[in-house]
């Protein structure tokens, strides 16, 4: 939802009305999707003779809604002064919106340190893939829960013999994070364990007793990758995604070749290596600005291996106590995709996006065009139910020891069930027994709306009164506040200009 508030009104029932608006019908993002995706859409079903699946269109349509006014949203009233505040629904979407990625970032950061990980130090591991896995995770992302399986064994045993037990003495815990893109927003998917720094034992009373790791070296860093490299290449062979012929290895031609398939790996494809996929300039590669002085090509750096393609990165650790750290870490590595503002529109129409930080060659932004553009976003959505949160070892849902390691906290009050209703977040339906953020702390937290303090008296506190979904209601209301009551209107489908 999208907080706001500010000009105190009133609303048609006399009470005082307080609003501030997050307009996200104004930013260029949702521009380019309210003038472009149907063209998208169009073309691409167009171009492939079949259907662009239906969670990616739903995906586009949901993002439209997200944040109007127009589409329905909360009443919040103060207790004391009858102060009313409204909150647009959002889309809570996993894809490309900014604004819902910055929000389930927020929860999801706070959930992990509140609730998951214990007070341990913890340590950041990170593998990337070589291009041509990336295309096969993408296109059959069951294969990340095997991949994963053989990153976590690899890691636990590892830390297992570095405290000089066997694996049924000890026990490691990690939380990982699937990204499923780079700082172009590109498809790159890869892996963010944050594995517990050392192992539980069981003590004589049952009780686990933390056996913290020394820091690998390079060497066994590098060993440790050739390790999971060459199970990778067994499991992946063993499934039958992986050829051997002739002393080569390749990839097996992908017998799916369904609707979904047609449209969505060339999307894919293209979004992992730059080039785009369908249009005029189909299998080109996207043109790239460079503003910023190309640097040297960075030195070798510790605890970082790489061989073949593929990288595990481990320098860095948070220490016990630096929960503020591990928070930001946390943060770090379930930003969004997106932000809303690093995609502009340049003078000749193009999207310039963003890049988070320059590139080595001193590429500071991608220009492509509006449709290239929407490929990008259409490539970014996951699939439904696609987990992208795992736990493993003492973390997961089901582990013995898992209620005896993970931060202990007060129990909070709940303010009503529909209040838990609408702050349902990802991590809740993954986790078996959430132990549930409040409410009022959430908000406050990820809104920063303080439902304790009315922003009008400072003393009342704000509770939710009313869901408004009908259309004759929002009307009324947004009419009467002197907002548009109607939701912007959406562009159609166009032919696409040759160029
Ligand atoms: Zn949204
Ligand atoms: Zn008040």
């Amino acid at each position: 939802m999208h907080a706001i508030g500010r000009q105190p009104q009133r609303a048609p029932d006399g009470a005082p009305l307080h609003y501030e608006r997050h307009r996200p019908e104004q930013t260029t993002l949702y521009r380019l999707v309210q003038q472009h995706a149907a063209s998208f859409i169009a073309h691409t079903e167009a171009s492939t003779g079949a259907d662009l699946p239906r969670f990616i269109k739903d995906e586009f349509d949901a993002f439209l809604e997200c944040g109007i006014l127009a589409h329905g949203f909360l009443r919040l009233r103060c207790g004391d002064c009858g102060h009313d505040k409204l909150l647009a629904f959002s889309c809570k979407r996993r894809g490309f919106c900014p604004s819902c990625g910055a929000r389930r970032m927020s929860q999801t950061a706070a959930h992990l340190v509140d609730h998951v990980i214990p007070h341990v130090p913890v340590r950041q591991w990170v593998l990337s893939l070589p291009i041509p896995l990336r295309v096969l995770m993408a296109a059959q992302p069951e294969l990340v829960t095997p991949v994963l399986q053989v990153v976590q064994r690899v890691i636990t045993r590892h830390l297992l013999d570095d405290a000089g037990l066997s694996g049924d003495e000890g026990q490691g815990g990690a939380v990982t994070l699937i990204q499923r893109f780079g700082s172009a927003a590109n498809l790159n998917i890869h892996l963010h364990c944050l594995v517990l720094d050392g192992v539980y034992r069981s003590g004589a009373d049952g009780s686990p007793a933390f056996i913290e790791a020394g820091t690998p070296t390079d060497d066994e860093l590098h060993a440790l990758l050739q390790t999971v490299i060459s199970r990778l290449m067994k499991m992946l062979t063993r499934r039958g995604v992986l050829v051997e012929d002739m002393g080569q290895t390749w990839l097996a031609e992908p017998d799916a070749d369904g609707e979904e398939a047609r449209t969505l790996r060339p999307l894919q494809a293209a979004a992992v290596t730059y080039r785009i996929a369908f249009g005029p300039r189909a299998g080109q590669k996207v043109l790239t600005l460079r503003g910023a002085m190309p640097r040297e090509a960075t030195a070798r750096q510790p605890l970082c291996a790489d061989i073949d393609g593929f990288s595990l990165h481990a320098a860095v650790r948070v220490e016990v106590h630096d929960r503020k750290r591990l928070e930001q870490l946390c943060r770090y590595i379930t930003r969004p995709a997106l932000s809303d503002e690093r995609v502009q529109l340049n003078a000749a129409g193009q999207v310039e996006l963003k890049l988070k930080t320059a590139w080595r060659d001193g590429t500071t932004h991608l220009v492509m065009s509006p449709l290239e553009f929407m490929q990008r976003l259409a490539a970014l959505v996951p699939r439904p139910r696609l987990h992208l949160i795992r736990f493993h070892g003492v973390l997961a849902p089901n582990a013995k020891l898992r209620r005896l390691v993970v931060p202990r906290t007060p129990q909070v009050q709940e303010q009503g069930t529909e209040a838990s209703a609408a702050a349902e977040c990802e991590v809740e339906t993954l986790q078996a027994r959430p132990n549930r953020i409040s409410w009022a702390r959430l908000l406050k937290r990820v809104f920063d709306i303080d439902m304790q303090h009315c922003p009008n008296c400072g003393v009342g506190e704000l509770k939710i009164i009313a869901a408004i979904l009908e259309r004759p209601v929002i009307e009324k209301i947004l009419t009467h506040l002197g907002l548009d009551p109607q939701p912007p209107p959406r562009g159609r489908a166009r032919e696409v200009e040759r160029d």
